[in-house]
Parts: structure tokens; sequence; C-alpha cells
């Protein structure tokens, strides 16, 4: 990025790159012997899709997932050329050539997409590789099991297209206890019975730790690699994103003061409070006001108020009066409050959260956060 160094931030986003890879490397020891994927979509969930697929890449890992044929480009220099570059959302129309010059490969998930690749591989006179996508159950993408029975008949497809993956997507891999998991297993289970030369994958995250049988030959892991936990089934993995928001200003109210806009908060008794620089422009929700919490010390200090855009307000009166000053740091992500337990707290999901973080943190990605700390304690 062609940007100054800035001397001065008011928020800082550590990306712990040593925990992604052991967050990784878990994964694929518990898929073994399936592949394990990495999905990289959203800048890798907002986390810097570059940094993070070469992080995988030195993990061992060749299969990765974008949504868009934009986003293939941000990780073709980070991976290796033995890598595949899965487009998950498949082709939009004018997308092929540069798809074809680059080698990534179009997960199909319709007719129209199905059509354009293959009238593109005839003009080009050689097959062309891609993945198919079943629609199992969750009416999202994908084609249904009779137009892939007709496919598999059709030689003509055979030659135009290199088949490489038969992928589907669960609706409810966060819920192990659903029946429509099972379901979709059996329905994506017929389809694998049409193509049986080709590895087949529905897993993500979630899907990762339902049952073995949902392994397949490849698993499509996205947001467990980032740390947060991809259903109740799964065990806890280590968390990737620390977020560290700076104290702008810090002051003392009086009984019956309001704060914030709409004075939604109105002190009870007197309270100090500090004003940090993180709001909703941040990615930080607007329904954490009089909701979420910052953290310092191990001590939970409340927002109080409406999140602004570039701002919110915490109660600090439990601290002792010296412990945070103008300038100083409070935990919004850390060891004391999880991605999962902002997204409970904002009543949403990790995944909204993490990908929403936005531009305006100072980030850090950290090679390896524990040599780093070991590193430090030597030179004293
Ligand atoms: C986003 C996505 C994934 C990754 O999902 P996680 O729950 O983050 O692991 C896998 N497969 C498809 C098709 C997706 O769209």
């Amino acid at each position: 990025m062609a940007r100054f160094a800035c001397p001065s931030y008011s928020s800082q986003l550590r990306i712990d790159l040593g925990a992604l890879r052991a967050n990784y490397r878990a994964l694929a020891d518990h898929a073994a012997p399936a592949l394990c994927g990495a999905v990289v979509k959203a800048d890798a969930y907002g986390l810097g899709a570059a940094k993070v697929a070469a992080a995988l890449a030195r993990e061992g890992c060749r299969i990765f997932f974008v949504a868009q044929l934009g986003e293939a480009f941000d990780v073709l220099d980070a991976v290796g050329i033995d890598s595949s570059i899965y487009i998950l959302n498949g082709l939009d129309p004018g997308g092929e050539a540069a798809c074809a010059e680059w080698g990534f490969v179009p997960v199909l998930n319709g007719r129209g997409q199905l059509d354009r690749w293959r009238a593109f591989a005839r003009a080009a006179g050689k097959p062309l590789r891609a993945a198919l996508q079943m629609d199992s159950g969750m009416s999202r993408l994908g084609l249904d099991l009779a137009a892939l029975a007709d496919l598999a008949q059709d030689r003509s497809f055979g030659e135009e297209i290199s088949l490489c993956l038969l992928m589907t997507h669960l609706a409810c891999a966060d819920e192990p206890d659903r029946a429509a998991n099972d379901a979709q297993l059996a329905q994506f289970g017929a389809a694998r019975a049409l193509f049986p030369d080709v590895p087949a994958s529905i897993a993500n995250s979630g899907g990762t730790f339902l049952s073995p049988d949902f392994h397949c030959d490849v698993v499509r892991a996205g947001i467990a690699l980032y740390g947060a936990r991809p259903g109740p089934q799964a065990p806890p993995l280590r968390p990737v994103v620390s977020l560290d928001a700076r104290v702008i200003q810090i002051r003392e109210i009086g009984e019956g003061t309001g704060v914030g806009y709409g004075l939604d908060y109105v002190a009870d008794t007197r309270r100090r409070l500090a004003t940090i620089g993180v709001g909703y422009a941040d990615g930080w929700p607007r329904s954490l006001g009089g909701n979420g919490a910052a953290w310092l010390d191990g001590q939970r200090l409340p927002i109080v108020g409406r999140v602004s855009m570039d701002s919110l307000t915490i109660d600090i009166s439990d601290l002792p009066p010296t412990a945070l000053g103008e300038g100083d740091f409070v935990e919004l992500l850390g060891p004391h409050q999880s991605l999962d337990d902002v997204a409970r707290d904002a009543g949403t999901i990790s995944y909204e959260i993490l990908t929403r973080l936005g531009r305006r943190h100072a980030r850090v990605h950290v090679e390896d956060q524990a040599a780093e700390i070991v590193a430090a304690g030597a030179r004293i």
C-alpha cells in the first residue's frame, strides 16, 4: 500500500499468523486423509488475503477458495504454482478469458455458468478445469441431481470440461443436531456416485467437525482458520485477531448526566468515563451500545450510551484512578473478549464482526506471537 507510515493510530488490529497456521494444522490433521482447503474470500474474512494465503501455503495448503474473480488475483502471487484457486461464486459474464488465462477454477453453479464455460472451452479447443456445485438442499447455488445426471451422460461435457471437484454446501453445519445435515450428505452421495472419480467436498468449518463422513476428499475451512468457533461440536481454536483501541479522553460526570447520541444512558451516580477512538465506521457494531464492553487488566468496562461513528464511551469507574490514562489502550478483542463473545453481545455471528472490522485500524501481521514474546523477553 502506497501510504506513508502513520505516526499515530487510534486502534491496532493484530493478526497472529502463527495462530492461523496452528489452526490450519489442527484442521488438516482432523480432516486427514481428506485435504484441507482454505477459504480466503472477502480478503480472508478481512484479515489480508495475500498475507493469509502466503502463511497457509507455507503450512502446506494447496487449495484455496475465493468468492469472486477479482479476489483470485489478490492471492495469486501468494500461493504456489502447484496450487488451485477456486472461485466459489463462479463466473460472471465476461470473466471467462481471465479465468482461463490465469488458471483459476470456476465453480459452475448453474446452467448459465456451465454453458458459458463449455462454450469458451469449445472455442479454445482444449478442456478447461472446473468444479461443479450441487444444490443438495440449501437452495442457494448449484445444479440439482437430475441436471448432474444428464451431465454425467454427456460425452461432450467430458471433452470440454476437466472436472476437478464436485461440491455442495451445508445449510446447518453450525447446528449438529439438525436432520438437514444428514439429508444433504445423502443427496450429495447420490451426486458423487455419478462422478466416482472426481474429488468431492461438502464441509465448511462446521461440517469438518460433524463427523468423518462429511470430510469426503476436501474440506473448505474458513472461519475456524481465523479462530472463531464454527459450532458447538468444534473444539476451541487459537484466536488469530486482537484489537486494541486508544483512549482519547477521560472525564467524570455527575448524577443525572446523559452520555452520547440520544442521551440514552444517564448516570445514576457519579461516574468516570473514557471515550475511545473506535466506532461503527471501524466495524464496531452500533448494537453494542449499552450492551458491549472493553477490557483492561481483566476488568470489564461496559459501553455506555450509543456507539458513534468514530468513538464510543466506556465506564471506567471500577478501575483504580491511575489505571488508565489518555493515550492508553483498552482491549476490544483479545484474551478477555473473543470474536464469539462480541458476536453474541451484538446479536450477530463472528463472520460479520470479522469481515466488517474495516481498513481504519492499524494492522500488524505477527508471524509468531509466542516466538515474538519469547524474543522480547530475551532482550531484557
Ligand atoms: C464461505 C464458504 C465456506 C467457508 O465457510 P466457513 O463456515 O467460514 O468455514 C465454505 N464453502 C463455501 C461454498 C462458502 O461459501
